[in-house]
């Protein structure tokens, strides 16, 4: 049996950054995650827009997190060595009806503390971004994009840096509470104790508090399916670009750049039954192309190289359906459990906010005494296709790997990649190697460096070839060696 004092069910990136704030105190602090990485479910599957905070209804905690979240970025991806881009945003306008929209969401951004917005008309939205669709718009400044893989990456490194442990491939599938008002979590991988629990299960949320003694949160899985384009198209791509709110105040299709430099379009926005069913279908891209195109001038089939989906887990009103706000809970009758339940878009924007909300309802309740080693610095490994002619030579002279390209789509090294299979979470998949060094998201995904990427993981760690995995799940990627090669 494991014993914390806090633990945390999930570790995405909201429970990575309570995991992160949390070890700023002197606290055992566990996560247990059923993935066999961080990034799996719905943190590793989205836009990756560090949001401004003009869509949510003012005062609510969407609002409140995203603006927040949004104002501390610059210094977050310096503490965490992330990339990131404060590109601004244009959400554009074809019809009067749209202008009133615009008009309407630029008063509520106001209203909620965003800076800078102003509408401006084509001709300076040509100056902007000439790839931009659209008569009018409306430009916020404060908008950014982030890699939310390196992100969710950095904030679970950097806790596990100040002491948190983290449990993957441990599914949490009961909870029960001990004479002393302590609770035994019950997992696939034996039992674990603790003092406080935090449920930051994402699209589980709703089925995790009812297991800690919360029932009545519904949550609606709702999914967006998106291309990925190749880099040839984000030469076009300045900034990202949305249109007009709809009537119920969400986005249609838009088109973002990402940090490094391909092009997401999507996502589009469905109901389903199982949020962790990420297949796409052929109709929802049909509808894609069509409304990307609106967006974005060079959306070409040329330029596709994937797809992928993710599912926002909306928290609905059982009643009526309507979507509420992000609930962040701590209830006297039911002690020692913080509930997250909601965490859908601004989520990412949102996840240091959130932590510090769940460190403060905490705080109301015991003292917490700082940790004297805490430090908020991360490292990631120096990016070699990122560095100049000269930089790129010292690494090369300081480690030799430097000058072995693994990944050629996007100029991955050798060294690149060893230094992300040491990884402080020990993740030794092939999409967690990709994750952590975009080894194999270029256009020919994988083709060249999937097989070497899996030498250099068995290399490394001394793994047999049948050990050997893609990603989630049980199943291996090889049974064994063909004409009677070396035995695994
Ligand atoms: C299509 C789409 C676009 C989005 N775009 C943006 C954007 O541009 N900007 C933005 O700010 N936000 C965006 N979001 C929202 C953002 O991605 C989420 O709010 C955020 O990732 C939620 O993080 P999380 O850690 O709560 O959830 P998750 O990443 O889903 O993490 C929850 C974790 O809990 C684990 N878990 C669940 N059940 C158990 C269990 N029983 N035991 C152990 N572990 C368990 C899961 O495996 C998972 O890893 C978008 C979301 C979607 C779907």
């Amino acid at each position: 049996m494991r014993d914390y004092d806090i633990i945390i069910i999930g570790g995405g990136v909201v429970g990575s950054a309570i995991a992160r704030e949390l070890t700023r105190y002197q606290l055992r602090v566990g996560v247990l995650e059923k993935e066999s990485d961080v990034c799996t479910h719905t943190s590793g599957r989205n836009t990756g827009m560090l949001h401004a905070g003009f869509l949510y209804k003012t005062g609510s905690l969407k609002a409140q997190c995203c603006v927040e979240g949004n104002r501390e970025f610059d210094q977050v991806a310096r503490e965490l060595d992330v990339p990131f881009k404060r590109t601004g945003k244009l959400i554009v306008g074809f019809t009067e009806e749209h202008r009133q929209r615009l008009l309407t969401m630029l008063e509520r951004g106001k209203a909620n503390g965003v800076p800078g917005m102003e509408l401006i008309d084509r001709k300076r939205m040509d100056e902007i971004d000439p790839s931009a669709g659209g008569n009018f718009a409306i430009f916020c400044p404060s908008s950014g994009i982030l890699d939310p893989f390196t992100y969710t990456v950095a904030l679970a490194e950097n806790a596990v840096k100040n002491g948190a442990a983290y449990h993957l491939y441990t599914e949490v599938t009961g909870s029960e509470y001990l004479p002393d008002g302590r609770h035994v979590l019950h997992t696939t991988k034996g039992d674990f104790t603790c003092r406080w629990v935090v449920n930051s299960a994402g699209l589980n949320s709703a089925k995790i508090s009812e297991m800690l003694g919360i029932p009545g949160y519904v949550i609606q899985p709702v999914k967006g399916e998106y291309f990925v384009l190749d880099k040839k198209a984000g030469a076009f791509a300045k900034i990202p670009v949305y249109p007009a709110p709809t009537e119920r105040n969400t986005f249609d299709t838009h088109a973002t750049p990402t940090v490094d430099g391909n092009v997401l379009v999507g996502p589009n926005s469905f109901n389903v039954e199982d949020g962790e069913d990420y297949s796409v279908r052929q109709t929802g891209m049909d509808g894609l192309q069509e409304s990307g195109a609106r967006m974005f001038k060079h959306m070409k089939r040329e330029y596709y190289i994937r797809t992928f989906a993710g599912a926002r887990p909306k928290r609905v009103d059982p009643a009526t359906g309507e979507i509420q706000d992000f609930l962040i809970e701590r209830r006297d009758e039911v002690p020692g459990v913080i509930n997250l339940v909601g965490i859908e878009s601004p989520g990412l924007t949102s996840a240091l906010p959130i932590a510090r909300r769940v460190v403060k309802l905490l705080q109301e309740k015991e003292t917490l005494t700082p940790n004297p080693a805490f430090d908020p610095i991360r490292r990631g490994v120096p990016r070699f296709h990122e560095a100049s002619c000269e930089e790129q030579a010292r690494l090369i002279a300081e480690n030799p790997d430097y000058g072995e390209i693994i990944c050629r789509c996007e100029t991955i090294t050798r060294a690149e990649i060893v230094a992300a299979i040491h990884n402080p979470l020990g993740v030794c998949t092939v999409n967690g190697i990709k994750v952590r060094t975009r080894a194999s998201m270029g256009r020919c995904q994988g083709g060249y460096c999937e097989t070497r990427i899996t030498a250099l993981i068995r290399e490394e760690l001394g793994k047999a070839v049948t050990d050997m995995r893609l990603g989630n799940g049980e199943s291996t990627m090889f049974t064994g060696y063909v004409k009677g090669g070396e035995q695994a």
